[in-house]
């Protein structure tokens, strides 16, 4: 890089630092920890500043956006958890490092298998957030969360996710993923419609 390359550089940082003042004039000091503020400095044509002041201020990340998996419960009108997860297996038999273990759950008396997890880990450091286990998934049970600050200093205390830290509501999944979310749950409750017409069909 010659003489010319190093103005041109040093002429642009200068640039977006005179901007800066003059943006922040127009956004009357809102620029800065408010949503629209962090919105027009992630812009492609933002003018001035364009960095996001983390851990203060977070910019959004896309629906699809995906980090660890979470398994998720519906909640029940006596306001139990229902678990989505049957404890198939197939989440674990398609993670590419194979960082999930489970438990299927026994009925104590019959000492039968439960369609229930009675154990689940996730091992959230070898997880590569592939998305491979929710792709498979074919419950719906297992889904990937936008939550990415879970640094820790100790790695077996805290990042072999068990049931209690890997349960979330439903509502969270349709808050986070609201397109798949809507999409998955028109899909079911169209099946349900068919099938109450089908057995509507069969009584008359
Ligand atoms: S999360 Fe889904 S794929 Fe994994 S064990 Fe549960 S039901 Fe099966
Ligand atoms: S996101 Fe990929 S690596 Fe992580 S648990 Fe799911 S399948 Fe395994």
């Amino acid at each position: 890089m010659g003489i010319n390359g190093i103005v041109k550089g040093l002429g642009i940082t200068l640039k977006h630092f005179l901007e800066t003042y003059w943006v922040d004039i127009v956004y009357k000091g809102k620029r800065y920890g408010t949503e629209a503020g962090i919105d027009d400095r992630r812009s492609f044509d933002t003018k001035g500043i364009f960095t996001v002041q983390y851990p203060e201020e977070k910019s959004k990340v896309p629906e699809e956006f995906r980090y660890i998996p979470f398994l998720v419960y519906d909640e029940g009108e006596s306001g139990d958890k229902e678990i989505r997860c049957t404890s198939c297996g197939i989440c674990a038999k398609v993670c590419p490092p194979q960082c999930i273990w489970i438990t299927r759950s026994v009925n104590p008396e019959t000492g039968k298998p439960v369609p229930k997890p009675a154990k689940f880990f996730i091992d959230v450091d070898i997880c590569m957030n592939c998305g491979l286990c929710a792709e498979y998934c074919p419950f719906e049970a297992i889904r990937m969360d936008h939550d990415y600050e879970i640094a820790n200093i100790d790695r077996f205390a805290h990042h072999i996710y068990d049931l209690d830290k890997l349960l979330k509501p439903a509502s969270y999944y349709a808050e986070i993923r609201p397109t798949q979310f809507k999409e998955e749950d028109d899909a079911r409750k169209e099946k349900e419609a068919k099938k109450a017409a089908a057995r509507a069909a069969k009584e008359i």
